[in-house]
């Protein structure tokens, strides 16, 4: 019987390590994407910047650590990093300066919140 499907149900822990992909190293094959357990990974920049080439960044809320994407990027674009330095890992991954600078807050705040997450459970 295939394993119950994670997708779309909340994390229950904050993992100790997160993946975080090197945008500037994906191609968009989406070899990771098939394999995401919780489908955390998404395709950027989507409709919002057609003119860009495309490449995937991974939803930190949801990622639960299980290292299956960065097993098949044949790329080797993907990092498992320590959740406490995620936030630094994030604001240097590369990518496109129109994506980053619009998204920066919204990715760099999330990868902190987790990391803040894990140290506040550890107290
Ligand atoms: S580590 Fe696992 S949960 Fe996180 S993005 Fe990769 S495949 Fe998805
Ligand atoms: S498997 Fe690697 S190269 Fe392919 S979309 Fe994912 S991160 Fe990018």
């Amino acid at each position: 019987m295939a394993a119950p499907s994670l997708a779309g149900k909340p994390r229950k822990v904050i993992p100790k390590i997160l993946a975080v992909i090197h945008a500037d190293g994906c191609t968009g094959c989406e070899a990771c994407l098939e394999v995401c357990p919780v489908d955390c990974i998404y395709k950027v920049p989507g409709e919002e910047h057609p003119t860009l080439q495309t490449f995937c960044d991974i939803d930190l809320d949801r990622c639960i650590g299980c290292k299956h994407c960065a097993q098949v990027c044949p790329w080797d674009a993907i990092d498992m990093v320590d959740t406490i330095d995620v936030a630094y890992h994030v604001a240097v991954k590369g990518g496109p300066p129109q994506y980053l600078d619009e998204q920066w807050d919204a990715l760099v705040d999330q990868a902190q919140r987790n990391a803040e997450g894990l140290l506040a459970k550890k107290k």
